[in-house]
């Protein structure tokens, strides 16, 4: 699998300053996507344990809240088993700091099954929809998206939003 770029320090996708890796390929396609240049599978570089490695030592930092797995699409089957590796790395090193995804897959649909979910505190899913974009939601671009708790969702079988979400808008 590929990568498309790594942010050492971004203050706009997830609460705090988070380490931030784009994944390389996406199927979806969707509308004015805000990210056209992660789509081509083949684009990018290789995702290698190098590449964990190197996050980790990125997210090492203190003053780092967690890390941010975004694309392109992370859970697409030819990405989802570098971004569980990563995912399962990440916490295990750093049990206390917050990892993120975006997807455009649907939790209850598509992902409540996936070993990867066991790592990730909270999952935006959804895919964008051009006719529903809203500058003011916090970490989304279109309202039909959702912020989701995933271990909270997971225990209790329903989608718990994420309860900060309303204070960062
Ligand atoms: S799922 Fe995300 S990366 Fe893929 S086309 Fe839609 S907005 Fe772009």
């Amino acid at each position: 699998m590929r990568y498309n770029k790594i942010r050492k320090m971004d203050i706009a996708n997830g609460p705090g300053v988070r380490i931030s890796i784009f994944m390389q390929g996406c199927a979806f396609h969707c509308k004015n996507c805000f990210n056209p240049e992660t789509h081509d599978f083949n684009g990018g570089r290789e995702f290698t344990d190098e590449t964990i490695e190197h996050i980790l030592d990125l997210c090492g930092k203190e003053y780092i809240a967690g890390l941010s797995i975004l694309g392109g699409e992370p859970m697409h089957p030819n990405n989802i088993e570098g971004t569980l590796k990563l995912a399962r790395a990440f916490k295990e090193k750093f049990p206390q700091k917050t990892l993120w995804v975006w997807s455009g897959f649907l939790f209850d649909r598509d992902l409540k099954e996936k070993e990867v979910l066991k790592y990730i505190d909270v999952l935006v899913d959804g895919q964008y929809m051009d006719e529903l974009h809203n500058p003011m939601l916090a970490w989304r671009g279109s309202s039909n998206q959702r912020v989701i708790d995933v271990q909270k969702s997971l225990k209790t079988k329903k989608i718990i939003l994420y309860e900060n979400e309303l204070q960062t808008v």
